[in-house]
Protein backbone atom coordinates (compact mmCIF):
# COMPACT_ATOMS: atom_id res chain seq x y z
CA UNK A 1 0.00 0.00 0.00
CA UNK A 2 0.93 3.53 -0.23
CA UNK A 3 2.37 5.07 2.90
CA UNK A 4 -0.68 7.60 2.72
CA UNK A 5 -2.95 4.34 2.48
CA UNK A 6 -5.95 4.70 5.05
CA UNK A 7 -7.25 2.09 7.10
CA UNK A 8 -10.46 2.02 4.85
CA UNK A 9 -8.64 1.45 1.83
CA UNK A 10 -6.54 -1.08 3.14
CA UNK A 11 -9.49 -2.81 4.92
CA UNK A 12 -11.52 -2.82 1.08
CA UNK A 13 -8.14 -4.77 -0.21
CA UNK A 14 -8.89 -7.16 2.29
CA UNK A 15 -11.89 -7.50 1.30
CA UNK A 16 -11.39 -8.33 -2.35
CA UNK A 17 -9.07 -10.98 -1.13
CA UNK A 18 -11.79 -12.70 1.01
CA UNK A 19 -14.26 -12.54 -1.54
CA UNK A 20 -11.50 -13.83 -4.56
CA UNK A 21 -11.54 -16.91 -1.89
CA UNK A 22 -7.79 -15.86 -0.79
CA UNK A 23 -6.14 -15.48 2.60
CA UNK A 24 -5.39 -11.74 3.46
CA UNK A 25 -2.08 -10.71 5.57
CA UNK A 26 -2.36 -6.95 6.15
CA UNK A 27 1.23 -6.51 7.51
CA UNK A 28 1.88 -3.07 8.82
CA UNK A 29 5.73 -1.79 8.44
CA UNK A 30 6.56 1.22 9.42
CA UNK A 31 5.96 3.73 6.94
CA UNK A 32 3.54 1.28 4.75
CA UNK A 33 1.38 -1.67 5.11
CA UNK A 34 2.03 -5.15 2.90
CA UNK A 35 -0.94 -7.11 1.97
CA UNK A 36 0.28 -10.41 1.21
CA UNK A 37 -2.17 -13.32 -0.66
CA UNK A 38 -1.76 -17.09 0.46
CA UNK A 39 -4.29 -19.53 -0.84
CA UNK A 40 -4.14 -19.20 -3.99
CA UNK A 41 -3.03 -22.19 -6.92
CA UNK A 42 -1.17 -20.48 -8.99
CA UNK A 43 -0.83 -16.72 -10.45
CA UNK A 44 -3.29 -14.64 -9.41
CA UNK A 45 -4.54 -11.74 -11.63
CA UNK A 46 -2.80 -7.93 -10.56
CA UNK A 47 -5.74 -6.36 -12.42
CA UNK A 48 -8.12 -7.26 -9.17
CA UNK A 49 -5.70 -4.98 -7.09
CA UNK A 50 -3.91 -2.43 -9.42
CA UNK A 51 -6.90 -0.37 -9.93
CA UNK A 52 -8.32 0.09 -6.19
CA UNK A 53 -6.93 3.29 -4.01
CA UNK A 54 -3.95 3.57 -1.79
CA UNK A 55 -2.55 0.36 -3.87
CA UNK A 56 1.47 0.88 -4.58
CA UNK A 57 2.22 -1.75 -6.43
CA UNK A 58 1.13 -5.62 -7.35
CA UNK A 59 4.42 -7.95 -6.38
CA UNK A 60 4.33 -11.32 -7.24
CA UNK A 61 6.44 -13.23 -4.54
CA UNK A 62 7.69 -16.69 -6.33
CA UNK A 63 9.63 -17.61 -3.66
CA UNK A 64 8.90 -20.65 -1.32
CA UNK A 65 7.67 -18.18 1.55
CA UNK A 66 5.41 -15.34 0.87
CA UNK A 67 5.47 -13.54 3.39
CA UNK A 68 8.60 -13.76 5.56
CA UNK A 69 10.44 -12.71 2.80
CA UNK A 70 11.57 -8.98 2.12
CA UNK A 71 9.87 -9.37 -1.13
CA UNK A 72 6.52 -8.17 0.58
CA UNK A 73 7.75 -5.99 3.21
CA UNK A 74 10.99 -4.45 2.55
CA UNK A 75 11.14 -3.03 5.89
CA UNK A 76 12.04 -5.02 8.81
CA UNK A 77 9.68 -6.06 11.44
CA UNK A 78 10.07 -4.79 15.00
CA UNK A 79 8.32 -6.98 17.75
CA UNK A 80 6.79 -4.42 20.61
CA UNK A 81 5.80 -5.78 24.10
CA UNK A 82 5.45 -2.84 25.92
CA UNK A 83 8.32 -0.37 26.52
CA UNK A 84 10.72 -3.46 24.95
CA UNK A 85 11.26 -4.08 21.48
CA UNK A 86 12.92 -6.93 19.25
CA UNK A 87 14.31 -5.75 15.88
CA UNK A 88 15.14 -1.98 15.15
CA UNK A 89 18.23 -0.27 16.65
CA UNK A 90 17.95 -1.60 19.99
CA UNK A 91 19.98 -4.62 21.24
CA UNK A 92 17.59 -7.17 22.76
CA UNK A 93 18.75 -9.24 25.69
CA UNK A 94 16.87 -12.41 26.94
CA UNK A 95 18.58 -13.80 30.10
CA UNK A 96 17.98 -16.14 32.63
CA UNK A 97 18.46 -19.76 33.42
CA UNK A 98 17.78 -22.49 31.35
CA UNK A 99 15.24 -24.63 33.46
CA UNK A 100 12.76 -22.97 36.13
CA UNK A 101 14.18 -25.03 39.24
CA UNK A 102 13.02 -23.04 42.23
CA UNK A 103 11.51 -19.60 42.99
CA UNK A 104 15.07 -18.57 45.03
CA UNK A 105 17.28 -19.59 42.18
CA UNK A 106 14.89 -17.57 39.39
CA UNK A 107 14.87 -14.58 41.40
CA UNK A 108 18.84 -14.78 42.41
CA UNK A 109 18.90 -14.90 38.43
CA UNK A 110 16.58 -12.65 37.89
CA UNK A 111 17.97 -9.93 39.61
CA UNK A 112 21.06 -10.05 38.32
CA UNK A 113 19.10 -9.99 34.29
CA UNK A 114 17.05 -6.89 35.67
CA UNK A 115 20.27 -4.75 36.77
CA UNK A 116 22.23 -5.59 33.57
CA UNK A 117 19.43 -3.58 31.88
CA UNK A 118 17.93 -6.62 29.72
CA UNK A 119 14.04 -6.17 29.40
CA UNK A 120 13.36 -9.98 28.93
CA UNK A 121 13.74 -13.01 30.86
CA UNK A 122 14.19 -16.54 30.08
CA UNK A 123 13.08 -20.14 31.67
CA UNK A 124 11.75 -23.13 30.68
CA UNK A 125 8.65 -24.98 32.81
CA UNK A 126 8.67 -27.37 30.26
CA UNK A 127 12.35 -28.72 29.00
CA UNK A 128 12.54 -30.92 25.98
CA UNK A 129 15.12 -32.93 27.28
CA UNK A 130 16.96 -35.82 25.51
CA UNK A 131 16.52 -38.58 28.20
CA UNK A 132 12.75 -39.13 29.83
CA UNK A 133 14.76 -39.72 32.85
CA UNK A 134 16.48 -36.20 32.89
CA UNK A 135 14.33 -33.10 34.59
CA UNK A 136 11.60 -32.17 32.80
CA UNK A 137 10.48 -29.06 34.16
CA UNK A 138 8.33 -27.67 37.35
CA UNK A 139 5.39 -27.09 34.53
CA UNK A 140 2.82 -24.54 35.62
CA UNK A 141 4.28 -23.61 39.09
CA UNK A 142 7.32 -23.02 36.90
CA UNK A 143 4.74 -20.37 35.30
CA UNK A 144 3.61 -18.92 38.57
CA UNK A 145 7.35 -18.38 39.44
CA UNK A 146 7.63 -16.41 35.88
CA UNK A 147 4.68 -14.65 36.17
CA UNK A 148 6.02 -13.38 39.49
CA UNK A 149 9.00 -11.76 38.18
CA UNK A 150 7.28 -10.23 35.29
CA UNK A 151 5.02 -8.88 37.97
CA UNK A 152 8.26 -8.06 40.55
CA UNK A 153 10.70 -6.22 37.95
CA UNK A 154 8.66 -5.75 34.65
CA UNK A 155 11.00 -8.15 32.70
CA UNK A 156 8.88 -9.49 29.98
CA UNK A 157 8.94 -13.55 30.11
CA UNK A 158 10.08 -15.69 27.20
CA UNK A 159 9.32 -19.31 27.85
CA UNK A 160 8.97 -22.64 26.06
CA UNK A 161 5.61 -24.57 25.12
CA UNK A 162 6.07 -28.06 24.17
CA UNK A 163 2.88 -28.71 22.75
CA UNK A 164 -0.59 -26.94 22.20
CA UNK A 165 -1.66 -27.57 26.18
CA UNK A 166 1.92 -25.97 26.60
CA UNK A 167 0.84 -23.14 24.72
CA UNK A 168 -2.49 -22.45 27.05
CA UNK A 169 -0.53 -21.93 29.50
CA UNK A 170 2.71 -20.06 28.47
CA UNK A 171 -0.74 -17.46 26.49
CA UNK A 172 -2.04 -17.10 30.40
CA UNK A 173 1.65 -16.34 32.47
CA UNK A 174 4.43 -15.64 29.55
CA UNK A 175 4.82 -12.69 26.82
CA UNK A 176 6.67 -14.58 24.57
CA UNK A 177 6.26 -18.28 23.60
CA UNK A 178 9.38 -20.21 22.53
CA UNK A 179 9.10 -23.08 19.41
CA UNK A 180 12.47 -24.91 20.21
CA UNK A 181 15.01 -26.27 18.21
CA UNK A 182 13.30 -29.61 18.33
CA UNK A 183 9.99 -28.29 17.87
CA UNK A 184 10.81 -26.46 14.45
CA UNK A 185 8.94 -29.08 12.69
CA UNK A 186 6.35 -29.51 14.99
CA UNK A 187 3.49 -28.24 12.15
CA UNK A 188 0.15 -28.57 14.27
CA UNK A 189 2.49 -26.47 17.36
CA UNK A 190 3.51 -24.33 14.66
CA UNK A 191 0.10 -23.45 13.32
CA UNK A 192 -1.39 -22.89 17.11
CA UNK A 193 1.62 -20.34 17.62
CA UNK A 194 0.53 -18.99 14.63
CA UNK A 195 -3.08 -18.23 16.17
CA UNK A 196 -1.61 -17.02 18.89
CA UNK A 197 -1.64 -13.16 19.78
CA UNK A 198 1.61 -13.59 21.57
CA UNK A 199 5.01 -13.15 19.94
CA UNK A 200 6.75 -16.27 18.60
CA UNK A 201 10.52 -16.91 19.72
CA UNK A 202 11.40 -19.78 16.53
CA UNK A 203 14.39 -21.81 17.24
CA UNK A 204 16.36 -23.36 14.60
CA UNK A 205 16.02 -27.20 14.36
CA UNK A 206 19.37 -29.02 15.18
CA UNK A 207 19.64 -30.01 11.69
CA UNK A 208 17.47 -27.46 9.53
CA UNK A 209 18.36 -25.42 6.26
CA UNK A 210 17.64 -22.05 6.23
CA UNK A 211 14.50 -22.84 3.70
CA UNK A 212 13.22 -25.13 6.26
CA UNK A 213 13.72 -22.67 9.34
CA UNK A 214 12.30 -19.92 6.65
CA UNK A 215 9.33 -22.28 5.84
CA UNK A 216 8.61 -22.75 9.82
CA UNK A 217 8.56 -19.10 10.46
CA UNK A 218 6.12 -18.73 6.76
CA UNK A 219 3.64 -21.47 8.92
CA UNK A 220 3.23 -19.48 12.12
CA UNK A 221 2.64 -16.21 9.85
CA UNK A 222 0.27 -18.39 7.45
CA UNK A 223 -2.16 -18.60 10.34
CA UNK A 224 -1.88 -14.24 10.94
CA UNK A 225 0.64 -14.02 13.16
CA UNK A 226 3.65 -12.00 11.49
CA UNK A 227 5.41 -11.41 15.10
CA UNK A 228 8.27 -13.98 15.02
CA UNK A 229 11.50 -14.20 15.83
CA UNK A 230 14.26 -15.83 14.44
CA UNK A 231 16.85 -17.80 17.02
CA UNK A 232 20.37 -19.28 15.35
CA UNK A 233 21.22 -21.72 18.05
CA UNK A 234 23.95 -23.41 16.50
CA UNK A 235 23.21 -27.20 14.18
CA UNK A 236 24.38 -30.44 14.42
CA UNK A 237 28.23 -30.49 12.44
CA UNK A 238 31.30 -33.32 12.65
CA UNK A 239 32.99 -30.51 15.35
CA UNK A 240 33.37 -31.98 18.84
CA UNK A 241 34.66 -29.41 20.36
CA UNK A 242 31.13 -27.68 20.80
CA UNK A 243 27.68 -28.71 21.49
CA UNK A 244 26.64 -27.26 18.43
CA UNK A 245 27.86 -25.06 15.75
CA UNK A 246 27.13 -21.72 15.66
CA UNK A 247 25.85 -21.00 12.20
CA UNK A 248 26.76 -17.24 12.31
CA UNK A 249 27.06 -16.77 8.33
CA UNK A 250 22.92 -17.62 9.02
CA UNK A 251 22.63 -13.85 10.42
CA UNK A 252 23.49 -12.05 7.24
CA UNK A 253 22.09 -14.90 5.34
CA UNK A 254 18.56 -14.51 6.99
CA UNK A 255 18.98 -10.48 6.91
CA UNK A 256 19.22 -10.75 3.10
CA UNK A 257 15.67 -12.87 2.37
CA UNK A 258 13.92 -11.59 5.39
CA UNK A 259 12.28 -8.86 7.65
CA UNK A 260 12.11 -10.65 10.30
CA UNK A 261 14.16 -10.00 13.29
CA UNK A 262 17.31 -12.72 14.34
CA UNK A 263 19.03 -13.28 17.21
CA UNK A 264 21.61 -15.85 18.39
CA UNK A 265 21.94 -18.19 21.31
CA UNK A 266 25.69 -18.87 21.84
CA UNK A 267 24.71 -20.76 25.46
CA UNK A 268 23.31 -23.64 22.98
CA UNK A 269 25.27 -22.29 19.95
CA UNK A 270 28.62 -23.66 22.19
CA UNK A 271 27.09 -25.70 25.11
CA UNK A 272 30.32 -24.24 27.01
CA UNK A 273 30.44 -21.86 29.59
CA UNK A 274 33.88 -20.43 28.56
CA UNK A 275 32.63 -20.02 24.74
CA UNK A 276 29.54 -18.33 25.41
CA UNK A 277 31.09 -14.64 26.04
CA UNK A 278 33.20 -15.20 22.87
CA UNK A 279 29.94 -15.98 20.50
CA UNK A 280 28.09 -13.68 22.04
CA UNK A 281 30.29 -10.66 21.03
CA UNK A 282 31.00 -12.52 17.36
CA UNK A 283 26.57 -12.63 17.53
CA UNK A 284 26.42 -8.91 17.57
CA UNK A 285 29.30 -7.89 15.29
CA UNK A 286 27.43 -10.06 12.54
CA UNK A 287 24.10 -8.20 13.24
CA UNK A 288 21.96 -9.96 15.26
CA UNK A 289 19.27 -8.31 16.97
CA UNK A 290 19.53 -9.69 19.88
CA UNK A 291 20.88 -12.52 22.01
CA UNK A 292 19.59 -15.55 24.71
CA UNK A 293 21.51 -16.26 27.06
CA UNK A 294 21.56 -18.55 29.87
CA UNK A 295 22.02 -17.42 33.41
CA UNK A 296 22.69 -19.88 36.73
CA UNK A 297 23.59 -18.38 40.31
CA UNK A 298 25.00 -21.56 40.50
CA UNK A 299 25.72 -23.42 37.41
CA UNK A 300 27.95 -26.81 39.17
CA UNK A 301 23.70 -27.37 40.64
CA UNK A 302 22.00 -26.38 37.78
CA UNK A 303 19.58 -29.61 36.88
CA UNK A 304 19.86 -28.80 33.04
CA UNK A 305 22.68 -27.14 30.72
CA UNK A 306 24.84 -25.99 33.47
CA UNK A 307 27.88 -26.36 31.82
CA UNK A 308 26.95 -23.22 29.42
CA UNK A 309 25.35 -21.68 32.26
CA UNK A 310 27.25 -18.11 32.54
CA UNK A 311 27.52 -16.99 36.58
CA UNK A 312 25.50 -13.59 37.25
CA UNK A 313 28.66 -12.19 37.32
CA UNK A 314 29.72 -13.28 33.69
CA UNK A 315 26.61 -12.42 32.62
CA UNK A 316 27.00 -8.99 33.42
CA UNK A 317 30.36 -8.77 31.95
CA UNK A 318 28.96 -9.83 28.64
CA UNK A 319 26.20 -7.43 28.44
CA UNK A 320 28.42 -5.08 28.77
CA UNK A 321 31.04 -5.96 26.22
CA UNK A 322 28.46 -6.76 23.55
CA UNK A 323 26.71 -3.20 24.10
CA UNK A 324 29.90 -1.36 23.23
CA UNK A 325 30.28 -3.43 19.85
CA UNK A 326 26.68 -2.41 19.05
CA UNK A 327 27.47 0.78 19.78
CA UNK A 328 30.16 0.61 17.02
CA UNK A 329 27.57 -0.77 14.38
CA UNK A 330 24.88 1.52 15.08
CA UNK A 331 23.60 3.39 12.71
CA UNK A 332 25.78 1.28 10.28
CA UNK A 333 22.65 -0.97 11.67
CA UNK A 334 24.13 -3.75 9.32
CA UNK A 335 21.93 -3.84 6.46
C1 LIG B 1 16.46 -23.86 25.71
O1 LIG B 1 16.36 -22.70 25.30
O2 LIG B 1 16.69 -24.14 26.90
C2 LIG B 1 16.38 -24.96 24.72
C3 LIG B 1 15.93 -26.16 25.06
O3 LIG B 1 16.81 -24.59 23.51
P1 LIG B 1 16.88 -25.40 22.12
O4 LIG B 1 15.49 -25.71 21.74
O5 LIG B 1 17.56 -24.43 21.20
O6 LIG B 1 17.72 -26.63 22.36
MN1 LIG C 1 18.94 -24.85 27.82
Amino acid sequence: MKPDATDGQIEAVVRVIDELGFKPHPMPGSTRTAIGITGNQGPVDPSHFEMLPGIADVIRVSKPYKLVTLDLLPEKTIIRIGDATIGGDNLAIIAGPCAIESRAQTFAVAESVRRSGAKFFRGGAFKPRTSPYAFQGLGEEGLQILAEVRESYGLKIVTEALDEAGVDLVERYGDIIQIGARSMQNFTLLRRVGRSSLPVLLKRGLSATLDEWLLAAEYIMSEGNYQVILCERGIRTFAQHTRNTMDLAAIPAVRRISHLPVIVDPSHGTGKNYMVTPLARAGVAVGADGLIIEVHDRPERALSDGAQALTPQQYEQLVSEVRAIHEVLIPAAVS
